[in-house]
């Protein structure tokens, strides 16, 4: 729980993206009794609800509680997981990384120590197609086949893994760097904070970094049609309404991406879009994204998303992906290159450019 300008917001954290469509239900129901009624999606795949009312909080942990939303009390802040979302769907996966997701968040539980880590700390498990690269997790793994390369602050260290020994040998390097932050006296949230982070956590686990593969990186899941029972659908600026959810709670199965998406196992194509799901792969909902301005953030200086909304269907295709920030802190920002779309006093400023209107930013994103 964080206080935000609109009241409480609770982030609950989904390992690997995982979210059943009965959890869904509890999520959304929740959200209606005790929030604003709509469910965010995060960078990380997991889901906040804003708004609670005083008093909320209470009753809001002990549903989650009931649905399985929140086994460990200790170590929520720290269930930073996130995990290819097709992995194990589709032909593109190498290795079905799910169990080893479920493996990695049970031990992690588990280990006392393991609840300092700062809550920026981030796992990742890569199948093999590489769309979680850009990331540049803390602790990752990306897998050939069956082969796991292990990676630190996002680089390839040459050490191989089995996927049985994968989900120990994270958690032990996520100890390492609790150690090698203390003996750093450092602050440091993230691996690569750390002086000579990368070699320092491998000598404390037994290796040496040896040339590893720079893998090529491959692109964010795209909405559309994956399979005759498989689609992914983007959740228009990450925000999931009532009858979205309620569309995609009939689905068999669902995994939330860190990109404001949902992917669906045996879900009704024609109710999700008519919910205002977006299936079509050219649609600029796309590639837009914002953070929460106002009035969520005391800090923003607009309504982005109010101004988001309006001005969609004027966005011309391109492939950066185009991100509205409140303020300078850009939360929620994509990794890598975008249209910076940036709230100032007397307008949006578009890559640096002087203020013009939201209408005006559509001509300038490209
Ligand atoms: S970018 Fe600024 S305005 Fe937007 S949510 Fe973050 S702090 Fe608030």
């Amino acid at each position: 729980m964080h206080q935000a300008a609109d009241g409480g917001l609770a982030r609950v954290r989904l390992p690997g993206g995982v979210v059943s469509p009965a959890q869904l239900r509890v999520l959304a129901a929740a959200s209606a009794d005790l929030g604003d009624g709509n469910l965010e999606l995060t960078s990380r795949g997991n889901i906040q609800i804003r708004a609670l009312r005083p008093g909320a909080p209470k009753e809001l942990s002990d549903r989650l509680y009931d649905a399985g939303l929140l086994p460990s009390l200790t170590h929520e802040r720290v269930r930073n997981i996130l995990a290819s979302p097709l992995s194990g769907l589709d032909q593109h996966s190498q290795y079905d990384v799910q169990p080893l997701v479920a493996a990695l968040d049970r031990n992690l539980c588990a280990t006392p120590r393991l609840a300092e880590l700062p809550g920026r700390f981030l796992f990742t498990l890569d199948d093999g197609r590489g769309d979680l690269a850009a990331i540049g997790a803390d602790v990752g793994v990306r897998f050939t086949g069956a082969q796991a390369a292990l990676l630190l602050a996002g680089e390839d260290t040459g050490v191989r893994l089995s996927p049985a020994d994968a989900p120990r040998v994270m958690l032990q390097a996520a100890e390492a760097f609790l150690d090698e932050r203390e003996a750093q006296q450092s602050a440091a949230w993230r691996l690569g904070e750390l002086t000579d982070g990368v070699l320092e956590v491998l000598s404390r686990l037994g290796y040496s970094k040896s040339a590893g593969q720079s893998a090529p990186q491959g692109e964010a899941v795209r909405a559309g049609m994956h399979g005759p029972e498989l689609l992914v659908a983007t959740v228009p600026l990450g925000s999931l309404g009532q009858e979205q959810a309620a569309a995609l709670a009939d689905a068999v199965q669902l995994r939330v991406t860190p990109w404001r998406s949902v992917v669906v196992v045996g879900g009704d194509v024609d109710r999700l879009v008519a919910a205002g799901l977006v299936v079509d792969e050219e649609s600029p909902w796309n590639r837009m994204t914002a953070c929460a301005g106002r009035p969520g953030c005391g800090k923003a200086l607009a309504d982005v998303r109010r101004d988001a909304r309006r001005v969609a269907a004027m966005v011309p295709s391109g492939r950066r992906p185009v991100h509205w920030s409140g303020c300078e802190r850009r939360c929620g920002q994509p990794a890598g290159d975008f249209v910076d779309v940036l709230a100032l006093t007397d307008g949006y400023s578009v890559d640096g450019s002087a203020a013009v209107t939201a209408e005006q930013s559509v001509m300038r994103m490209r």
